[in-house]
């Protein structure tokens, strides 16, 4: 769907289904000024962040004071692989986002870039990361009479930057952030600026390139690469960041605090071929590898990754171990990923479409199964089960993080905690209900150390590792005790 905003109209969208949709979502942002064919560019830096969410992509671009908007559930290749569509968003600045989230009938209005008009003028708007205040700030917005179009967490920002006061754009951005709490890489554009923010903490990536003297933000190199673009910087912790005309201009509006970038990027989120924060994300999973096969070896004849987040890390683990490397498991390319899809149901049928077991590899062996993470534990019963009815003689799993026992409050979308198998099961309980001769997971200090630590120092950790240890780095004002989970899933019934 192609929206003419004009000056900002908003959106058209109707308004579907009346269910409250999901607050946290896995994200990539995209943003560039300076360029021709902007939109293009987009498009393209938005394929590259797929991995980043799957479900719906959406582009602003801006031309000569206007803003037009294409949103499209699915994938960036399907919802933008029409030439008109870009066509009909022509302009030397845009912005773009691909999202994860639930239910069909409640998405489109979700879809980001989100757009308004305020007094100074229209700002699109597009985010990754989760804030954990936004049900108590959007309570008190509605009290104040702000009408909602969507259940993000972002669109809070857009009540505050219209409500801020100040004498700019930059003034009232600001004064709104100072208000939020949580994880957020934004990429903002207004009719002169393209805005990129990254919350005081850093908790998700987010980096600065230029394209042939375009600006371009994104949250991941892999997105400068697919351009061409080279790669400036990261935009660091607290930093917002200004390209406007010729001009770029830094800001550290906030009060400095500790960086605390997410692990788990490095673990699983981030695509290997990226350097985020300035490590290879390939070579860091390697070397979690290595630390896992020291750690937790295993008497075995070959290491076999799960595809493909498990790949790099048993890479790692078979050169430590001195052990071949080899598929035992194919995967099947045209599925996304398992987790990713939205409803139980398929979620457990997804392992089968997704991965096959290559018994050629398999038969006789004693395998060493290497994945990057047990969440529900859904994928690791499922392909034990495979590899064994294909032959293998002992299967020893190795997971290349440590037991995930806390739900992520910060934009990777994990279940509540009581689906998490690690918060409700021991090691030796993981090991026997996915059937496996042994497990291990990776220590924390080891993945530390894989990442260029000496060890986690627990009163200063250098990452946010909440989903292994629970220590969450901001205030979480929306957390529900009771059930685990941020408030966040009866909004529509608050905000009624
Ligand atoms: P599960 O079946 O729930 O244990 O899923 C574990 C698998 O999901 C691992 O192999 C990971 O590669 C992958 N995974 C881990 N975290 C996420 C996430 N937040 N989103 C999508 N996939 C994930």
């Amino acid at each position: 769907m192609t929206t003419d905003l004009g000056h900002g109209q908003g959106f058209s969208d109707p308004w579907p289904g009346d269910e409250a949709d999901r607050f946290g979502e896995e994200c990539g942002v995209f943003g560039i000024t300076g360029s021709r064919d902007a939109a293009a560019f987009t498009a393209l830096g938005l394929h590259a962040l797929q991995h980043r969410g799957q479900e719906a992509a959406g582009i602003v671009a801006l031309d000569d004071g206007v803003f037009r908007s294409h949103k499209a559930l699915g994938l960036v290749g399907d919802g933008f692989s029409d030439p008109a569509i870009i066509d009909g968003l022509p302009g030397g600045s845009a912005i773009g986002h691909v999202r994860y989230a639930t239910t069909g009938a409640t998405m489109t209005r979700n879809i980001q870039p989100l757009f308004a008009e305020f007094v100074f003028g229209g700002l699109a708007l597009a985010h990754n990361g989760n804030l954990t205040n936004a049900h108590a700030l959007r309570d008190r917005l509605v009290d104040e009479g702000s009408l909602f179009q969507s259940t993000t967490d972002t669109e809070v920002l857009v009540h505050l930057l219209a409500r801020s006061g100040g004498t700019n754009v930059l003034e009232r951005l600001i004064r709104s952030l100072a208000e939020i709490e949580g994880a957020y890489s934004l990429v903002a554009l207004t009719a002169k600026k393209l805005i990129g923010v990254r919350d005081p903490l850093g908790v998700r990536p987010l980096v600065l390139g230029d394209l042939d003297g375009a600006v371009v933000l994104a949250s991941e190199t892999c997105a400068l690469d697919i351009l061409g673009a080279s790669y400036v910087r990261d935009v660091v912790p607290g930093e917002v960041i200004v390209a406007e005309g010729d001009s770029l201009q830094s800001y550290k509006p906030f009060e400095p605090a500790e960086r605390r970038f997410c692990i788990f990027e490095y673990v699983y989120f981030a695509r290997p071929d990226s350097v985020v924060e300035g490590k290879g994300v390939y070579e860091a999973r390697k070397a979690i590898g290595s630390e896992l096969a020291r750690e937790a070896p295993a008497a075995a004849d070959i290491v076999v990754p799960v595809p493909d987040s498990g790949v790099p890390a048993a890479i790692g683990f078979a050169e430590a171990a001195n052990l071949s490397f080899d598929l035992g498991i194919i995967r099947n390319h045209y599925v996304g990923r398992t987790f990713i899809e939205p409803t139980d149901q398929i979620r457990h049928l997804g392992v089968k479409l997704k991965h096959n077991a290559n018994r050629s590899a398999l038969r006789g062996k004693r395998v060493v199964l290497v994945d990057d993470s047990i969440v529900r534990g859904t994928t690791s019963t499922k392909i034990v089960q495979m590899v064994r009815e294909a032959g293998a003689t002992e299967v020893h799993m190795r997971i290349a993080s440590p037991p995930m026992t806390h739900s992520c409050f910060y934009g990777v979308d994990t279940p509540e905690r009581s689906k998490l198998m690690a918060a409700r099961n021991s090691v030796a309980e993981i090991g026997d209900i996915i059937g496996v001769d042994s497990l291990a997971f990776l220590s924390m200090d080891g993945l530390y150390r894989a990442v260029g630590e000496p060890g986690r120092d627990a009163r200063r950790p250098a990452y946010c590792d909440a989903c292994f240890t629970g220590s969450y780095p901001t205030s979480l004002t929306d957390h529900d005790a009771e059930s685990g989970t941020l408030r966040a899933r009866s909004l529509l019934e608050h905000a009624g």
